[in-house]
């Protein structure tokens, strides 16, 4: 049974167990969140999402709050508005004034709601934190905890997605802060470099290692492909800048693997532009590879395989290549080449 509510004056429906949030942003009305994400349990931390909701005291969290029959709902009022000022006001006044050269800079959640409610830097002449920068030596994730704020999204997407519980939150009240396992370093708390975390960080807390410095979100042009490391076929957005690819970034469209990848697919992209990659074919002349062109090289395969048609020949196929590459591989297997010798690593 559809749940009837009002938000802002406007009639919607919500499913059952649906939240204000949810409601909310199914029919367009725009509510700012830091540590809620769609692919993660809501959790109701940074309370930025706050709405009015009549007949109820207070401010409400909308992520954690489910939509109930009747409910009046209001998302823009002056007492909500200035909440949220107040929110994003108390987590600039721990946070570095560091926009210009933080690598999040274009991307970065908390930026966008500051400049979006107009919140100015606050002169706080209180206790700051002052973590030393990149800490931790994991080699594809880069640490920077005074640009932490504290919305758990690391700790539930390593726990709820990667499966792996690397982070938590360590030490109380103004000492508070993310730590790996027991307060070690990532790959001793059982980190496999996924990068996950990294990837739904809203802040510069967490980021991508390798790609340190090589561009700004807004400077990549995203290209959607498919991971050529293995069969599972997980997709993901190349980064690339000037002709060259220079990051990976996860997909939250992609149908197999969602925003997770494993580490090769998400890190090991160097090889794309490495010098040692072969760019023409090697024949072996006299017990050495020597360049050819591609002429000669296709002519003397031919020549090869003319010679071994029948069953002397056998293909194993590949879960790299694309199906329909599969079926090519063994329609000229047996069309041309006249054997049912095919076999594929899948099966192994
Ligand atoms: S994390 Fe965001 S707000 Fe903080 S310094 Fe970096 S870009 Fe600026
Ligand atoms: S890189 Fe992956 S496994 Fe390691 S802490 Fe982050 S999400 Fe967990
Ligand atoms: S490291 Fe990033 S994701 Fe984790 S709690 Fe801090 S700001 Fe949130």
């Amino acid at each position: 049974m559809p749940i009837n509510l009002t938000i802002d004056g406007k009639a919607v429906q919500a499913r059952e167990g649906q939240s204000v949030l949810d409601a909310c942003r199914q029919n367009g009305i725009s509510v700012p969140t830091l540590c809620h994400h769609p692919d993660l349990t809501p959790v109701g931390g940074c309370r930025l999402c706050v709405v009015e909701v009549e007949k109820m005291r207070g401010l409400i969290a909308s992520c954690t709050l489910p939509a109930g029959e009747g409910m009046v709902v209001h998302t823009d009022t002056p007492k909500v508005i200035a909440e949220r000022k107040f929110v994003l006001e108390m987590l600039l006044s721990d946070h570095p004034n560091d926009c210009m050269t933080c690598e999040q800079d274009g991307d970065c959640e908390l930026q966008n709601h500051v400049y979006e409610y107009q919140v100015q830097w606050p002169q706080h002449k209180g206790k700051r934190h002052s973590y030393p920068i990149g800490a931790d030596p994991n080699p594809f994730v880069f640490t920077d905890f005074n640009k932490c704020i504290l919305c758990t999204r690391c700790v539930r997407a390593c726990a709820e997605i990667q499966g792996r519980n690397v982070w938590g939150v360590g030490f109380r009240g103004f000492n508070d802060r993310i730590v790996a396992g027991a307060d070690v370093a990532m790959l001793e708390a059982g980190c496999e470099s996924c990068g996950l975390c990294a990837a739904y960080c809203p802040t510069g807390a967490l980021t991508d290692k390798p790609s340190r410095g090589k561009g700004r979100a807004y400077q990549m042009k995203k290209v959607t492909t498919t991971c050529t490391y293995c069969g599972v076929g997980c997709q993901f957005d190349l980064n690339v800048r000037k002709g060259k690819v220079v990051k990976v970034t996860s997909n939250r469209q992609a149908p197999v693997n969602g925003a997770a990848l494993c580490v090769k697919g998400r890190y090991g992209h160097e090889f794309i532009h490495h010098k040692d990659r072969l760019t023409k074919p090697l024949i072996k002349k006299d017990g050495a590879f020597v360049e050819s062109s591609w002429d000669e090289a296709l002519d003397l395969v031919a020549q090869k395989f003319a010679a071994a048609q029948g069953d002397s020949f056998a293909v194993l196929a590949s879960a790299k290549a694309t199906n329909e590459e599969n079926y090519l591989i063994q329609k000229f297997s047996r069309a041309v080449m006249g054997t049912n010798n095919v076999d594929h690593c899948a099966r192994l």
